[in-house]
């Protein structure tokens, strides 16, 4: 049987038009686009080229205003160190409960090396930012704002057009990690107030290793990477040009179909979850009241740890996972779940389920049917009790 993938929030499969427009650029077309002969002109026009597609897919104003970097890391961390290095009179930075480490390990690392004071805004259990609390903390102190467009375990979108606009207010640079929502839900960053934003090519079907942070013009702005005088002398280093080209491409692709493909994703996504609800007795919806990107949807089920669903549908051939990638392998629920603090998954995580444009009707009717009785053996099994007994009879359930 093919394999079922739905854990797009962690990667998608590259567009094989992306991978076709790469070749070109890793065989004939090898030259530096910074080279001023011959072979350095076709790296250098295909840059460009993919910068106009990236800057389209967040409705920038002007070309300009992509940097290219090495993914979604390296944005948020060059976004978060560049508002710093602008606003070198102001130490604070507000940024929400449930940021991508991305954001939330930079943050820290610099309060532990005393050099900014963090505020932590919390989210309510419906997963939304927690308005009152962020509007506290604004203040003429503040250098930096940095909320999340969507969340990548949850799928909830926060307001940042609006938080921005209380960000400037008080003389804020305003950051968000856009890398869940480019491609899935539309963006335009020429009518709002955002200075900068992370997106990541791998999340949109192309590939990995690349992304870009939009830098609004006019902003001040220090390079995190220095070296030569690549990307306007904002990051240094020789770009990675097939990368940046399948990128392009990437982005070229998703901007017409962007809301046929959301809106089929978020049929084949409520399908799913009103199928859940309907068989599955006492399960949540993590964010279900709140506004969600169309692809995401994270359950969890009384009685049930989320660990044990995601290994047995992987032993089915079905792939999903239970929260963030690289918390993978950990046991511990969330730091976005035990933010939201939501029933049921603060105790034993939530199953994600992240579809594609790719998904179809087949996956997700797989994906139903094997989760059904998964769910249904392990709670025959017993309750997941927190003592040795508990891989015992997991694999019981699996027999
Ligand atoms: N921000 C969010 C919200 C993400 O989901 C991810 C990847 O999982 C990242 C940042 C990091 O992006 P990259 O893998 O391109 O470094």
């Amino acid at each position: 049987m093919r394999p079922v993938y739905l854990d797009n929030n962690a990667t998608t499969r590259v567009d094989p038009e992306a991978v076709a427009a790469m070749l070109p650029y890793l065989t004939e077309h090898f030259g530096n686009p910074s080279s001023l002969h011959a072979f350095g002109a076709p790296s250098r026009q295909a840059v460009k080229t993919a910068r106009e597609h990236a800057a389209a897919l967040v409705g920038a104003a002007l070309a300009d205003e992509i940097l290219f970097t090495s993914g979604g890391t390296e944005s948020d961390n060059t976004a978060i160190r560049a508002a710093l290095a602008a606003n070198p009179d102001r130490n604070e930075v507000v940024v929400s409960a449930v940021e991508h480490p991305a954001v939330l390990a930079l943050v820290r690392q610099l309060e532990a090396e005393g050099r900014i004071k963090a505020h932590v805004v919390p989210v309510l259990t419906c997963g939304c930012l927690d308005r009152e609390l962020f509007r506290a903390a604004l203040s003429s102190r503040v250098a930096l704002v940095t909320v999340m467009w969507a969340n990548n375990e949850t799928g909830v979108i926060f307001p940042v057009e609006a938080l921005a606009e209380e960000a400037k207010a008080v003389g804020a640079v305003f950051h968000t990690d856009a890398v869940q929502a480019a491609g899935r839900a539309p963006i335009d960053l020429k009518r709002s107030a955002i200075d900068l934003l992370s997106i990541s090519s791998h999340k949109l079907h192309g590939p990995k290793g690349v992304g870009a942070l939009y830098v609004r013009r006019g902003l001040k702005f220090a390079p995190m990477i220095y070296g030569g005088r690549q990307e306007r002398a904002r990051r240094g280093g020789t770009e990675n040009v097939p990368a940046i080209v399948g990128f392009g491409k990437a982005a070229e692709i998703a901007v017409p179909r962007l809301h046929g493909d959301a809106a089929r994703m978020r049929a084949l996504r409520d399908r799913l979850e009103s199928d859940f609800i309907a068989r599955i007795r006492d399960i949540a919806v993590m964010g279900a009241r709140a506004e969600r990107l169309p692809n995401t949807s994270a359950i969890a089920c009384a009685g049930v740890e989320a660990e044990a669903v995601a290994t047995m549908l992987a032993r089915e051939g079905i792939a999903v996972s239970t929260g963030a990638a690289c918390s993978a392998g950990s046991h511990a629920p969330s730091h976005v779940l035990k933010a939201m603090n939501a029933p049921i998954a603060t105790e034993l995580g939530a199953v994600r389920f992240s579809l594609s444009r790719e998904t179809d009707d087949d996956d997700i009717d797989r994906a139903l049917t094997a989760t059904r009785e998964i769910v249904g053996r392990l709670r025959q099994s017993g309750p997941p009790a927190s003592n040795s007994d508990a891989p015992r009879r997991r694999e019981a359930a699996y027999a």
